[in-house]
């Protein structure tokens, strides 16, 4: 299939893959509770002629292809939406006061089921597998350690993976898509919470209380000690106390103060981030004791930073060329390198295997798109549906296809001995198994059924030439076809053969 034919056959999914966004924007569900997406989207999966398999608390993984050998790539839409009040003017709106799909997450499911069909529709061209991963709790970084827990990658073994996001409200045509070529796209967050302990008293009689108001007002100050004097001049940390909270009547000194902040930092093993804890936590203790106040100082919900695999993000690029050709922007290029500040769960995955994240163009501030994500007023322009969809199974099928496991025609092979040669120079295998020719032949059955190795070729020749009691090869070929033609007896499938 190539490019143009992908598009067509992907815009003529386009109205059902609206159909499909309205109906999970209209039901928008936070976190891990999905009660209504999950089997929602377990159902469309069915219905395509897939087996999904829950993978942690509300997770689904489906496979496509596998018919081929060939490496796996894991591409990710999450389903989660956010805790807010809708105001979008759209007449699919949410039905569920509080909740809204403001991050676009249902654009991304509608957009993976799409690719899931088309994939499905394709199955037989695919080089290997690919991983479909339906994933729960983005908005508040839980989503993605859980099924990475829970064997994401595993059975089969992700080789790389990608995920798309859409953007909204910003000045660029609909269907840009910005692809991340290499090093750290986004940084990393984790939250913060101070409590200052004091002691409550009377406002009038400061003297006889400890005021943890003031210890945490020259707390709050004195953190800042710490991206002003200690991170070096290269070194990006931003750490923001968003939330500070103390007492409640005007005339009461209270027992505690609290705040609560995010730190931020583009250092992939986080040590800077890891300083900066260290510090806050001794300067937190250290200005409440001077102040007569003790400090906790706890941290939740990390998450790191996305590091995009260079090789993979040019790749993709190129790829993304071939589809949408000018409309692929390199967005390295774009910001000079420079990553972006809003976090994605997704940077777990990416720093397990090799990663790119692509950014899609869904509402453009100047035609009437004014708003950002996480806005009580975010649209998202469904145009784009059926070119995400397009985008997640084009990079399938050109990252299978170049990564393809390599070919090997054994046809001319008479000989367990010739088999032996011609697999140690093709796949530089050792000479460990001597004249051990059932070692020898548990090895290669070994390669045969891991799909992911190799691509045979000729088995059938080789096996018409075969001596009826060449057990060692009948063994290799036995499980050959049993992969390749389950459900057939060997004898079916060699001619020449004893069942
Ligand atoms: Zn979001
Ligand atoms: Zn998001």
């Amino acid at each position: 299939m190539d490019a143009k034919q992908l598009l067509a056959e992907a815009a003529a999914l386009q109205g059902e893959l609206e159909a499909i966004r309205h109906d999970l924007h209209r039901h928008p569900e936070t976190g891990f509770d999905l009660a209504y997406t999950k089997p929602y989207v377990r159902k469309k999966l069915e219905e395509m002629g897939y087996a999904p398999r829950d993978c942690g608390k509300a997770g689904l993984i489906a496979l496509a292809g596998g018919k081929k050998p060939g490496k796996t790539l894991l591409l990710r839409a999450d389903m989660d939406a956010l805790p807010l009040t809708e105001e979008a003017p759209v007449d699919f709106a949410s039905l569920t006061p509080g909740k809204m799909h403001g991050c676009g997450h249902d654009m991304h499911t509608a957009m993976l089921l799409g690719a899931a069909k088309l994939l499905k529709a394709h199955e037989a061209e695919l080089a290997g597998t690919v991983k479909l991963e339906f994933q729960p709790a983005e908005e508040i970084f839980q989503g993605s350690p859980d099924m990475l827990a829970n064997g994401l990658l595993e059975n089969p073994t992700v080789d790389a993976a990608a995920m798309l996001h859409v953007i909204a409200g910003v000045p660029m045509p609909n269907g840009m898509l910005q692809v991340a070529t290499g090093g750290v796209s986004t940084a990393s967050c984790e939250q913060y919470h101070i409590t200052v302990h004091g002691k409550g008293g009377h406002g009038a009689s400061p003297h006889l209380a400890v005021d943890p108001i003031t210890a945490a007002a020259h707390i709050h100050l004195a953190l800042q000690e710490i991206s002003a004097r200690e991170l070096e001049g290269n070194e990006f940390g931003i750490f923001t106390t968003g939330r500070f909270s103390g007492g409640e009547v005007s005339n009461v000194i209270p027992d505690t103060a609290e705040m609560w902040g995010t730190i931020r930092t583009t250092d992939p093993d986080n040590a800077v981030g890891e300083r900066i804890k260290a510090r806050m936590r001794e300067i937190c203790q250290g200005v409440a004791a001077a102040l007569r106040c003790t400090a906790e100082v706890e941290f939740y919900d990390y998450c790191p930073c996305m590091y995009v695999d260079p090789a993979l993000g040019a790749a993709a690029l190129r790829y993304m060329r071939e589809l949408v050709g000018p409309a692929a922007l390199d967005l390295n290029a774009l910001t000079g390198g420079k990553a972006g500040g809003g976090s994605e769960d997704f940077a777990f995955v990416s720093h397990k295997v090799p990663t790119v994240t692509m950014f899609l163009a869904a509402g453009n501030s100047e035609n009437g798109y004014r708003y950002a994500q996480h806005h009580p007023q975010v649209r998202f322009d469904d145009a784009v549906l059926a070119q995400g969809a397009a985008v997640h199974t084009w990079l399938a099928l050109r990252w299978l296809a170049e990564h393809a496991a390599p070919t090997l025609d054994v046809g001319g092979v008479k000989t367990a001995q010739e088999l032996h040669a011609l697999l140690k120079e093709k796949l530089a295998l050792p000479d460990f198994y001597g004249a051990n020719w059932d070692a020898f032949a548990d090895a290669v059955s070994g390669l045969v059924t891991l799909p992911e190795k190799l691509n045979f070729t000729g088995w059938d020749k080789l096996a018409a030439r075969l001596p009826k009691d060449s057990a060692i090869l009948k063994k290799i070929l036995t499980e050959h076809y049993a992969r390749t033609a389950p459900g057939q007896p060997p004898a079916a499938c060699l001619p020449g053969m004893d069942a």
